[in-house]
C-alpha cells in the first residue's frame, strides 16, 4: 500500500475543513452511526466464546495451549503449544476427518509452515490420524525435532502405524531430527530430556516405566510430558492407564500443576487417585467428545467417567472440555462444541482459559447435572 505523507494529510483536512458545512456533518454522521453499529454488533449479536482466569504471582514469558475440537464424535487428542515462536504439536488426532479442522486452525496459528517439535504420545489412531494420512502434518508442514513412543502395540507391517512410520521416516529423510521418549529422558542419542523453548518456559519429557517395559495396552506407551513456566507446572500424559500413572508418581518430581490435560480423554481407565493427589490440579481439560457411546453403553462410564470426575472435583470445579456427543443435549447432530476450542494462556499474573463457544465449567452444563452426581461422597 502507498505511504501517505504528511503533506497529502494536511491537504485532505483542508480540504475536508473547505467542504460545505453539511457535507461535513453527513461525514461525521457516518462516522458515528459506523461506530455504533460496530459497538451493538460485537456486544450484542456476537456472543460467542467467554473466558475464566486464575490469578498466581507474576511471572515473565507466555506459554498457550491450544485445544482443538477435531469435527466428530471420536474422542482424540491434538494440541498446539506456542512458546513465542515455537509452535510445539502434540498429537494428531482424532480421525482421517479432522483433518479439515486441524489444518484450518494450524494455518491460522503456525504462519511459517514450521512445527519446531512434534510430539507423538502413542500409535493408537486417535492420536496419529493427521499424520499417517496423505496430505496430513508430516506433508503439510517442516517438523524440526519428532518425539515419539518408545513402543507400540501395534504391526509395523500394516494398518495406520505402519502408514505413520512411513510418513515419518520420510520427515526424517528431509531433515526432520527424530527421537524416541526413553532417548530424551536418558538425554542419550542426541535427544534432550529438558527442551528450553524461552528464558521463562521449558518442556521435560518425563520417564514412563513402559518406556523399556512391554506393555500389553497400547495406552501405556504412552510420551509424557511436562511444561514448565516459571514454577507454573502442566501435564500431558497421553492416554497412560491407572498402573503407568503410579509409576509416573512415584519415579517422576511432579508435584502440583496448573492444569492438568487428563488422561485418556476422562476414560475410567485414567486419571487415578494417586495421579490426582500427586498434581492436585487447577484446570483440567477433557479433549474428547462428552457422552460418547463408542466405546460403552454404560453412562456412568462414558467419558468423562463418574469416577474420574468424582476425583478432579476434589481438587477442582475449572474442568472443561472441547465437544459434546451425547445425543440427548446435542438433538440430531453428531458432534458439537461443548467449550469449542480452549485456549489457555499463561501470562504475567494469571492463566486464563479461552473458550470458542462458551466459559461453562463441565459441572454447570446440563449433560454433567443429568449424567452425573454433583455432590461429593
Ligand atoms: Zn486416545
Amino acid at each position: 500500500m502507498a505511504k501517505v505523507s504528511k503533506r497529502q494529510v494536511r491537504k485532505a483536512v483542508k480540504t475536508i475543513s473547505k467542504a460545505p458545512k453539511g457535507v461535513v456533518f453527513v461525514c461525521y454522521l457516518l462516522v458515528v452511526v459506523l461506530a455504533l453499529g460496530y459497538f451493538l454488533y460485537t456486544n450484542f449479536f456476537v456472543k460467542k466464546g467467554g473466558e475464566d482466569y486464575l490469578v498466581y504471582s507474576n511471572v515473565e514469558g507466555e506459554i498457550s495451549f491450544h485445544f482443538l475440537t477435531l469435527g466428530n464424535s471420536t474422542p482424540g487428542d491434538c494440541t498446539l503449544v506456542q512458546v513465542g515462536d515455537n509452535d510445539i504439536l502434540i498429537d494428531a488426532g482424532s480421525d482421517e476427518d479432522s483433518l479439515d479442522d486441524v489444518k484450518s486452525y494450524l494455518s491460522d496459528k503456525v504462519t511459517d509452515g514450521v512445527l519446531e517439535y512434534v510430539i507423538v504420545t502413542h500409535s493408537d489412531m486417535d492420536h496419529i490420524a493427521c499424520f499417517q494420512v496423505d496430505g496430513g502434518i508430516f506433508d503439510s508442514y517442516e517438523c524440526e525435532v519428532i518425539i515419539d513412543f518408545p513402543k507400540s502395540t501395534h504391526s509395523e507391517t500394516s494398518g495406520s502405524y505402519k502408514d505413520y512410520l512411513e510418513k515419518r521416516n520420510a520427515e526424517i529423510l528431509a531433515g526432520a531430527e527424530h527421537y524416541n521418549a526413553l532417548d530424551c529422558y536418558k538425554n542419550t542419542n542426541g535427544a534432550k530430556r529438558v527442551y528450553e523453548l524461552s528464558p521463562y518456559v521449558d518442556m521435560e519429557i518425563l520417564y514412563n516405566y513402559y518406556y523399556d517395559h512391554s506393555a500389553t495396552k497400547n495406552n501405556n506407551n504412552s510420551v509424557c510430558l511436562l511444561f514448565n513456566h516459571e514454577g507454573r507446572k502442566f501435564l500431558f500424559t497421553g492416554d497412560l492407564e491407572h498402573n503407568g500413572e503410579d509409576d509416573l508418581v512415584r519415579e517422576n518430581d511432579i508435584g502440583k500443576v496448573c492444569l492438568y490435560k487428563a488422561g485418556h480423554h476422562g476414560s475410567i481407565t485414567s486419571s487415578s487417585k494417586t495421579l490426582l493427589d500427586e498434581i492436585r490440579p487447577d484446570f483440567c481439560i477433557f479433549q474428547t467428545a462428552v457422552g460418547t457411546d463408542k466405546y460403552t453403553s454404560d453412562t456412568a462410564n462414558q467419558m468423562p467417567a463418574q469416577k474420574v470426575c468424582d476425583e478432579i472435583k476434589k481438587h477442582t470445579d475449572r474442568v472443561y472440555a472441547t465437544s459434546i456427543a451425547d445425543r440427548e443435549f446435542n438433538g440430531d447432530v453428531e458432534i458439537a462444541d461443548l467449550n469449542g476450542n480452549i485456549v489457555v494462556v499463561s501470562k504475567l499474573d494469571r492463566i486464563t482459559v479461552y473458550c470458542s463457544n462458551n466459559a461453562t465449567k463441565l459441572k454447570d452444563t446440563n449433560w454433567y447435572k443429568e449424567r452425573r452426581i454433583t455432590t461429593l461422597s
